[in-house]
């Protein structure tokens, strides 16, 4: 069968679990139904399903337990560059755009404003 959109932006080393870890690259899990990303633990994959465990083409459930779509790993070198979906084609649909770094955690919340001093309170005295 003819592939109609090959995907050329997947380098090579997100083909496996193995590859990605050596190449340091970033995997995520993407699900198209909720739209939500989830992390995933290469080395845990590794450990579980060996170097050669296979990304490519995988549609793992998503992990919200109500939405029951199947998802597909995304891939970067970097945080600042742009996923790319772990397919053999891209989805006609596919958006190039967010980046691991869109994922990430904001800044911590700054530490709240310290407690002013206590004022004593004081009799006043009368000026009598
Ligand atoms: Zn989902």
């Amino acid at each position: 069968m003819a592939r109609k959109f090959p995907n050329r932006l997947l380098p090579g080393w997100a083909h496996y679990a193995g590859t990605a870890i050596d190449e340091g690259g970033i995997v995520l899990l993407y699900c198209p139904r909720c739209g939500h990303i989830f992390r995933v633990s290469l080395e845990l994959m590794v450990h579980v399903r060996g170097r050669q465990f296979l990304l490519l083409n995988k549609r793992p459930l998503c992990r919200i337990a109500k939405c029951g779509g199947r998802g597909f790993y995304v891939a970067a070198p970097r945080p600042e560059n742009r996923l790319v979906p772990v397919l053999q084609d891209l989805p006609d649909d596919w958006i190039m755009g967010p980046r691991p770094l869109d994922f990430e955690p904001g800044p911590p919340d700054p530490p709240p404003a310290p407690e002013p001093p206590p004022r004593w309170i004081t009799a006043r005295r009368s000026a009598k």
